[in-house]
């Protein structure tokens, strides 16, 4: 079987674990592959895992739980080094992030993997979360004919794209914009200023490495689960 865990230190993990459980059963019965998802806390189970989700929540509070644990460098070695296929959302966007930009919360680790630069609380605070919808190419037809209801919870967003030769590429590709929120009729919520007009950055790619802005883990919407879960096992070989 195919591992995914979920990295169970602090946020949203039974809500991906759930949708995972839900995305897989599309694939097992198209494909008649085998999955296991579970939640990971230590570095030997990080071990056994074949691809992560970092799920959504507080990066900083999951930085400094995953550095008592041990767990900062084999996160960074699971992703740099093994380029095993990672995706983070929204608190995890932001570990996976080669930079976050200063906020008042002043600096904390990150792993690293994507050569962006986070602006985390792009949004404001938790009580002006939102949801909006957005057109998602990659997800083929039904990404344009069905927005994706993203949930934005103190959401990040790229703010940057660090230019190749700057820091250590993952497996030196691209970094690919997936995913883009133009922040029309969302004046209020801007009020700390940025490019609005051109949209935020909120889904991007780089090689193994995927992150959102926002948090399809508390939707019912299968289709982006569905859509890693495929690139998970391409990337491993399994696919045809
Ligand atoms: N603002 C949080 C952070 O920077 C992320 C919020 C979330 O994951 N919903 O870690």
């Amino acid at each position: 079987p195919i591992a995914v865990g979920v990295l169970a230190l602090q946020g949203g993990v039974v809500e991906h674990l759930n949708l995972l459980r839900k995305a897989s059963a599309h694939i097992q019965s198209a494909d008649n592959l085998q999955f296991t998802f579970n939640e990971v806390r230590t570095p030997p189970q990080l071990a056994q895992c074949d691809a992560l989700i970092l799920p959504g929540g507080e990066s900083t509070t999951m930085a400094i739980v995953a550095s008592r644990l041990g767990l900062l460098e084999p996160l960074r070695t699971f992703v740099k080094v093994q380029h095993k296929p990672v995706w983070g959302t929204c608190a995890g966007l932001v570990m996976l992030a080669e930079e976050a930009a200063a906020t008042k919360q002043g600096g904390q680790e990150l792993i690293g993997g994507l050569n962006v630069r986070v602006l985390r609380n792009r949004y404001g605070t938790q009580m002006q979360s939102f949801v909006a919808g957005l057109d998602l190419s990659f997800l083929g037809d039904s990404g344009k004919d069905d927005p994706f209801r993203a949930v934005f919870i103190r959401a990040p967003i790229v703010e940057k794209i660090i230019t190749e030769g700057e820091v250590d590429g993952s497996k030196g590709s691209k970094v690919e914009v997936l995913g883009v929120f133009r922040a029309e009729g969302q004046q209020a919520r801007l009020e700390q200023g940025g490019e609005a007009e051109k949209g935020d950055i909120v889904a991007v790619r780089q090689g193994n490495v995927f992150g959102t802005s926002f948090h399809p883990e508390l939707t019912n919407d299968i289709r982006i689960h569905v859509w890693w879960l495929r690139q998970v096992v391409d990337a491993l070989g399994h696919g045809k």
